[in-house]
């Protein structure tokens, strides 16, 4: 039995067919035993023909895909999103391309945004919107015992990224760019070295797809802008290894953002409680990569954390999520001849926060309106790209520099000092 993997849904169906127990569901991977049969009770349970005996014809397109477009966005996240609107609304024609069959989904984020990050791009809206907060709590735990800061302010939002990411994808659609799932980019199409178009997989095969510009938002893993040859690596020592659990049945205030820095609760970085309302909260922690000794790992941080916390001990993990921030400066390169990185990719993440969401959708417009000025131009070379990094660094990228400095200046032993908590508070509250 053979599993086309691009194709599966990993609904489970099945799994519950077959009589031998030959098929397992490891997440979102179907894995077939040696013990299978070939009896072929699995084909029929199947609703997307994702099993065969040989290799599986191509299917029906649920998107037709054009050969050609102006702009070609890699992934449907904040930045992507983003892009691909503001591209589309400016009149070039975008295909925004995402590898996971559901746009949003699995969340790798505690959710929260400032409202003066969100505001410019988006009406906020209470069917993402899963909690309102007003205020933060910093408690600093060293030597045993705690000190608690509290500000007032830092007005914004814990979201429900899975429905506010689809939500930004939907308005992509509308403005006019097509949006395709279950359909990720392998490789970069070249010409005279240029990116000219991307090779896509889908569940109906392989297709070469050209575009006059491609715009690498996928991500932490960056794989997009490795391809054509820009620094994207992170050092550990810049990488937030993260762990987290919705949890439920906590007592926590709804309006309010709890972080916790100290060495001891996680290393380089610091733990958070962001409400999500009805009792539940995310809680997570960061923790900076290079200072993890094995097998010590975050999600082991994040027990002891929880278990220190009475009131969040009680709560009952709903989800558990883990991903990695990147806390460094962007490359020096954010473009190559056809090609611009956004977001994460571009690793326009709070150095200090580790907050990406606003940054992702404020480099995602700026670069697709940098593309339509370069397009109208008929130059996307580096150079005819070059005010995309000039625009960043005078707009939030001052700001990232700017927390990249404190970060330098506070290493991680000294964050329990006021006057970093001073820094911090203003910088979670958005500032
Ligand atoms: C544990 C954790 C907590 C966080 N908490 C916060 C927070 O509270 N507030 C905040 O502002 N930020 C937070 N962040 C950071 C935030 O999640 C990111 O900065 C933000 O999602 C970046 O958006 P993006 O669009 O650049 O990337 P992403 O949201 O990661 O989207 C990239 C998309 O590209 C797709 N993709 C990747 N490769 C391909 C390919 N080859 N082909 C097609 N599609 C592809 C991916 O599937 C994904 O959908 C957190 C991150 C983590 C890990
Ligand atoms: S072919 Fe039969 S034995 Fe093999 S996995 Fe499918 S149902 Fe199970
Ligand atoms: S029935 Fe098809 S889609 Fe569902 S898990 Fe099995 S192979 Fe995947």
């Amino acid at each position: 039995m053979i599993v086309d993997h691009q194709r599966c849904c990993y609904c489970g169906g099945c799994v519950s067919v077959c009589p031998l127990g030959a098929l397992h569901l490891a997440e979102t991977r179907l894995l077939v035993e040696e013990s299978c049969t070939d009896c072929g009770l699995c084909l029929a349970a199947c609703p997307v023909g994702a099993l065969s005996f040989a290799e599986s014809r191509p299917q029906a397109a649920a998107t037709r895909l054009s050969p050609r477009y102006d702009v070609i966005v890699v992934g449907a996240g904040p930045a992507g999103s983003l892009a691909a609107w503001t591209a589309a609304r400016l009149g070039l024609s975008v295909l925004l391309l995402e590898k996971r069959q559901e746009i949003g989904s699995p969340v790798r984020c505690a959710e929260g945004i400032a409202h003066s990050g969100l505001a410019p791009f988006i009406e906020p809206d209470r069917h993402w919107i899963a909690a309102t907060v007003d205020k933060a709590a910093i408690t600093v735990i060293a030597d045993g015992g705690h000190e608690t800061l509290r500000a007032e302010g830092g007005y914004g939002y814990i979201l429900e990224r899975r429905v506010f990411d689809r939500v930004l994808a939907e308005r992509a659609a509308a403005a006019g760019a097509q949006v395709a799932v279950k359909a990720a980019a392998t490789g970069l199409l070249r010409e005279n070295g240029a990116v000219r178009g991307v090779v896509v997989r889908g569940a109906n095969g392989t297709a070469e797809i050209e575009a006059r510009l491609v715009i690498a938002a996928d991500g932490v893993e960056a794989q997009v802008g490795r391809w054509a040859g820009l620094e994207t690596a992170l050092p550990l020592r810049d990488t937030m290894t993260c762990a987290q659990y919705l949890l439920a049945g906590v007592d926590v205030d709804p309006t309010c953002c709890s972080y916790f820095i100290g060495e001891e609760v996680a290393p380089g970085g610091y733990a958070w409680v962001f409400p999500k309302g009805e009792g539940r909260a995310n809680v997570g922690l960061g923790v900076q990569a290079d200072l993890l000794a094995q097998p010590e790992t975050a999600l082991a941080c994040l027990h002891r954390f929880i278990e220190s916390q009475p009131r969040l001990a009680r709560g009952s993990p709903v989800t558990l999520i883990s991903g990695a921030v990147p806390v460094a400066l962007p490359p020096r390169r954010l473009v190559a001849d056809g090609l611009m990185l956004v977001g994460d990719a571009a690793r326009q993440v709070d150095p200090l926060t580790g907050g990406g969401i606003a940054n992702a959708m404020a480099a995602g417009r700026l670069a697709a309106e940098v593309a339509a000025e370069a397009l109208a131009r008929g130059d996307v070379s580096a150079e005819g790209l070059a005010g995309y990094a000039v625009r960043w660094a005078e707009g939030p990228g001052e700001k990232m520099a700017r927390h990249a400095r404190w970060r330098e200046r506070f290493p991680p032993g000294m964050r329990t000092s006021r006057n970093f908590l001073r820094i911090f508070a203003v910088a979670v509250a958005g500032g």
